[in-house]
């Protein structure tokens, strides 16, 4: 079974996403109460769950004013005490049910934008939070491009129709710099026609899909000659192995 899952717009370029049936939802990562609370009452659902993926406030802002009006709903999110709300605290390899929606999702632990960081997928579905963007990944706020490598390898490693959630609209920014590094890729050229027109239409580029990211993200292509030739002529870096590619990549991006 198919999630049904639609986006919250929030702040500047949030997406609070909302997986919902006819009369219940649950949101991931809700940085605004705001928004929740208008569209619950503009789609008449019922909030039953929150979702938390890392403990950035632009993630976690809306948790206190959601509880005033939804007081008794479970908020699952990580380990980190520093996010005092979460009621189910989760780890690699927890499953959960969602309440009164019949889906189950299971946690993977992927450290690097910051070491808190967990994803939930299921269903063919994947909640990534600020792990992984279209043509793009999560800043290195917190840990080592190793961890964010090997967290991005647990997601190539699904199933390639997975689709993929971000929480950000930053794909058009994202491919200026994924051009940068194989402006010779046709696949990354038609997608930008395609996510250009999207914006201009006022439509997300999202959800992504596994398949589609690994044709044309950087990020995940640190095995392909065309990044690994851009990215030293870039950079003086020995480039030994794909996760140094993919540290230098980052390197890179960070001053683009
Ligand atoms: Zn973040």
């Amino acid at each position: 079974m198919s999630l049904d899952v639609h986006p919250i717009s929030a702040f500047e370029d949030n997406y609070i996403w909302s997986i919902h049936n006819q009369q219940y939802c649950v949101v991931v990562d809700p940085g605004d109460a705001t928004p929740v609370i208008e569209y619950c009452k503009d789609e008449q659902l019922t909030l039953v769950a929150i979702l938390i993926t890392h403990h950035h406030s632009d993630h976690t802002g809306g948790i206190d004013t959601l509880l005033q009006s939804y007081p008794d709903i479970p908020v699952y999110g990580p380990q980190n005490p520093k996010i005092q709300q979460i009621t189910q605290r989760l780890k690699d390899g927890d499953h959960i049910e969602l309440p009164h929606l019949k889906h189950n999702l299971s946690v993977m632990e992927v450290p690097g934008h910051t070491l808190d960081h967990i994803t939930y997928y299921g269903e063919g579905s994947l909640f990534c939070g600020d792990t992984l963007f279209s043509a793009g990944c999560g800043r290195l706020f917190e840990g080592t491009p190793l961890q964010m490598f090997q967290s991005l390898a647990k997601f190539t490693a699904l199933p390639r129709e997975t689709k993929v959630f971000c929480t950000h609209e930053y794909t058009l920014a994202n491919i200026k710099f994924a051009k940068a590094v194989e402006p010779d890729n046709q696949a990354l050229v038609e997608y930008e026609n395609w996510a250009v027109q999207q914006r201009i239409n006022n439509l997300p580029t999202l959800p992504s899909t596994i398949e589609k990211e690994q044709n044309i993200n950087p990020f995940l292509r640190c095995d392909m000659n065309t990044v690994i030739t851009s990215v030293s002529k870039h950079k003086e870096a020995l480039l030994t192995s794909e996760e140094t590619v993919f540290a230098s990549l980052r390197h890179w991006k960070d001053n683009f």
